[in-house]
């Protein structure tokens, strides 16, 4: 069996093209432009690339975008005293505050410092907790992707048998959540799972979130089983160029998979798509528009 796979840019254009079309609608009625911003901290290269990318999604979808960049030793201090001021300021919508944070900043405690109303990310604690009570005005982006992805192609998750592997606060634990509330048994792996391929082959759905390329072998899949992907693995390929390779085995469990998403284009395109949504439905929430 040769898998049917799941693109995520193709769900993702979709998804900007609805962002694209309300945004105009907000600027014509003469409402304020909804805009995010991104708080960086430091030199890291792949956040340099991921808030870049961020940044030019927003302009191209008619979204204002700020960008502030901060030295890796800023003072906790100043970082919160700038997050403060983006709080009181109504032209922001969302606030993005950049993970990872250098050691001397302690993620958690920076972003509560975030207005919840403005938390794009879905990673405030407040937010955290209205999500596991099915009551959040955003949902965090990569979990929401994948949901979307499902919904997209038809793959309904009422009575499945979901695995997670990994329980990052941004991937696992919140998608568990997203899972859960759409009546799937959901099982969440992490390092100390015991027979992990075995958990695994349970899996209607099988999601990998790992960050280790390729672990995730077709010994872990069930025949037929949905196989999404979300690892990242930045590899140096044949020619010396950068490739970026999933935390699944694409060639081997494409064979046994029923559906299967891509890396590049599966779930990364529907992260910054979600981002988008997140940022006008914080600007919505503020404005009183939500749905
Ligand atoms: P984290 O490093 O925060 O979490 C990794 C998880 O994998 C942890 O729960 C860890 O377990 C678990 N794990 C590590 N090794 C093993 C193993 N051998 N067996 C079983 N579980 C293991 O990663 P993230 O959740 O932030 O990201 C995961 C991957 O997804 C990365 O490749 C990242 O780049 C990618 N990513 C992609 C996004 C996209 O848009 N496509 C967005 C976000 C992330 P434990 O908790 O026990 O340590």
């Amino acid at each position: 069996m040769s898998a049917q796979l799941l693109s995520g840019k193709e769900v993702a254009r979709e998804f900007r093209k609805q962002v694209r079309v309300r945004v105009q609608e907000l600027v014509d009625k003469g409402m304020p432009r909804p805009s995010l911003t991104v708080v960086q901290v430091g030199n890291d290269a792949a956040s340099t690339v991921y808030v870049r990318s961020k940044v030019r999604a927003c302009e191209k979808l008619g979204l204002g975008s700020t960008m502030h960049k901060l030295e890796e030793s800023v003072p906790r201090g100043e970082l919160i005293d700038l997050i403060h001021t983006l709080n009181a300021d109504a032209s922001v919508s969302g606030i993005l505050v950049q993970l990872p944070l250098p050691p001397h900043l302690n993620a958690t405690e920076i972003i509560n410092e975030v207005d919840s109303a403005r938390d794009v990310d879905c990673l405030h604690p407040a937010n955290v907790g209205r999500l596991w009570l099915g009551d959040s005005h955003v949902t965090p982006c990569t979990p929401q992707g994948i949901i979307e992805i499902l919904q997209h192609y038809g793959i309904g998750l009422k009575g499945k048998r979901a695995v997670i592997i990994g329980r990052s606060n941004i991937v696992g634990k919140p998608l568990a959540a997203l899972m859960l509330a759409r009546h799937a048994t959901v099982t969440l792996c992490h390092s100390r799972t015991l027979d992990l391929p075995g958990v695994a082959r349970e899996a209607d759905v099988l999601v990998a979130a790992v960050g280790k390329p390729e672990m995730v072998t077709a010994d872990y899949v069930r025949d037929g089983a949905v196989v999404i992907d979300v690892g990242v693995n930045r590899q140096t390929g044949a020619d010396g160029e950068e490739v970026l390779v999933g935390d699944v085995d694409f060639a081997a469990v494409e064979e046994k998979a029923s559906a299967i998403t891509p890396v590049p284009g599966g779930v990364g395109p529907m992260t910054i798509a979600m981002l988008m949504v997140n940022t006008l439905r914080c600007y919505e929430y503020q404005h009183g528009l939500s749905a």
